[in-house]
């Protein structure tokens, strides 16, 4: 059985986030991390996390992390920008992280809050992209033409500061087989008990044989 991990919003709370990384390091799990580029650019040096190779892969989270949207659902790639504007975001969003992370960067595309406008799609894979992770709760239709790798489990989020039970998620694992189970972090609304969690369910995941991937390691592979 398969699994994957996703931490969105790397580049803020830096601390928090070398707490995030401990836990895995310690566990010797594989992390997958959306880094948010603008916000990166000025928190991180270039090289950092490279002796992390192993455990961490990086991919773009949008560009700025901004919401366009007046009402609704916040979407930073809002139907009402200019395809120009989006693209050269799309694009810098990727070459940014290369020069920062050139050992860890995969080109995958994690929207900010998991929407993007529909007209926007086709710029990714002509960009470069060849993953796109959302999350199978905003029940999208898949992206044509790029390889869709949602997250279905959020841990912790605002609305949910909650535990959900360490069996429930071994048993959603099992039900999604032979699908691989995406589970979505947030490092920055972690305190010490969710730390304390995540440690605990990823000792569970090694016990069970239950195997941590990169978004690489699906590529070009029917999920
Ligand atoms: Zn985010």
């Amino acid at each position: 059985m398969k699994i994957f991990f996703r931490d969105d919003d790397l580049g803020w709370d830096t601390q928090r986030f070398q707490m995030l990384l401990q836990v895995f390091l310690k566990n010797n799990t594989k992390l997958n991390v959306a880094a948010i580029p603008k916000i990166c650019q000025e928190n991180y040096v270039k090289g950092t996390f490279a002796d992390y190779a192993e455990l961490l892969q990086i991919h773009t989270h949008g560009y700025a992390h901004i919401n366009w949207k007046a009402t609704g659902k916040r979407c930073e790639f809002d139907e009402h920008r200019s395809l120009e504007v989006v693209r050269t975001e799309l694009t810098q969003g990727m070459t940014l992280l290369q020069e920062l992370f050139p050992l860890l960067y995969f080109p995958a595309f994690t929207p900010p809050w998991n929407n993007i406008a529909a007209r926007f799609l086709p710029l990714l894979p002509q960009i470069g992209y060849r993953i796109l992770s959302r999350s199978t709760a905003s029940n999208q239709i898949p992206a044509p033409e790029i390889q869709n790798l949602d997250v279905s489990i959020n841990l912790h989020s605002v609305r949910q500061k909650l535990q959900i039970p360490l069996n429930v998620v071994l048993e959603k694992i099992k039900l999604d087989y032979p699908k691989p189970l995406g589970i979505l972090l947030h490092h920055t609304m972690m305190d010490d008990l969710d730390f304390a969690f995540l440690d605990q369910l990823l000792k569970l995941l090694a016990k069970e044989h239950i195997s941590t991937h990169f978004f690489s390691e699906f590529a070009n592979e029917p999920t």
